[in-house]
Formats: C-alpha cells, structure tokens, sequence
C-alpha cells in the first residue's frame, strides 16, 4: 500500500496527471511569449497572457539544486532516508521539484544531466521522478 501523500487531482490538473500516467511530462507553454512554465498556471507567468496550453515536455534537464534528506519527512518516508529532493531545470526552461533516483544520494552533483523516470505510485497516479542521464 502506498501512503505517502498523493496529489489531489483536479479539472485543471487532470491533463497533467493524465499524461503523467502515460509516462509523458507535460508543461504549460505560451503562444504569445513562447516561454513554458511549471507549475501549471492559467495565466503565463512571464508575459500574463491567457494562450497558454500544455506542451509535451522532453524529460531532460539538469539539477539546478538539491539536498539530501537523511531523516524522511513523516513516518512514510523514513523508509527511504536518505533521498535526494532536487530542483530540476529542464531544458525547455522551467524548475520542478522532485527526487533524484537510482544512485546513491552521494553521487548526485549540481549541473549534471538528468532524465524523467516515473514511479507508478497507484493505478491512478505516476509521479515524474528524475534519474542521473547516461555518462552524467
Ligand atoms: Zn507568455
């Protein structure tokens, strides 16, 4: 049983969640400005405009900053001490937080490259995670 805390999926979320259960990552990006965003917005962060529509990501950054968390945040995720929690820059421009997976903590370094890797959590939710690429 998974039970840690799961999203809570809306109108406005759901093509998110969606996709995100179909292993795809998607973003929002604006027709007007053409820059993306992340956290899904209805409005464009950059340029306020309202053409903003969602973008299918390509799942590749680089980790802009992260920090190992040796004590896991609740009972649910002491399990699992210690992970990486990582804000990842992706190539199209937005900063996501999520977790850096399948190295050792120690290994992770700021800049290096990194692709999704979703972890299918429950029937309904896949939660993009991020591993180091190949050669990073
Ligand atoms: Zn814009």
């Amino acid at each position: 049983m998974y039970d840690k805390p799961l999203p809570i999926v809306d109108p406005d979320t759901a093509p998110y969640w969606d996709a995100a259960r179909e292993h795809r990552l998607l973003i929002k990006r604006c027709a007007d400005c053409g820059r993306c965003h992340f956290y899904p917005r209805e409005l464009c962060p950059h340029c306020h405009s309202d053409a903003v529509a969602w973008h299918e990501a390509r799942g590749t950054g680089s980790i802009y900053s992260f920090t190992i968390a040796r004590r896991g945040a609740g009972p649910a995720f002491q399990a699992d001490a210690p992970y990486v929690v990582a804000v990842v820059q992706l190539d199209e421009g937005p900063r996501m937080m999520t977790n850096i997976v399948g190295c050792p903590p120690d290994d992770v370094r700021i800049g290096q490259r990194v692709t999704v890797a979703y972890e299918d959590v429950t029937p309904e939710i896949s939660l993009p995670k991020f591993r180091l690429a190949e050669g990073a």
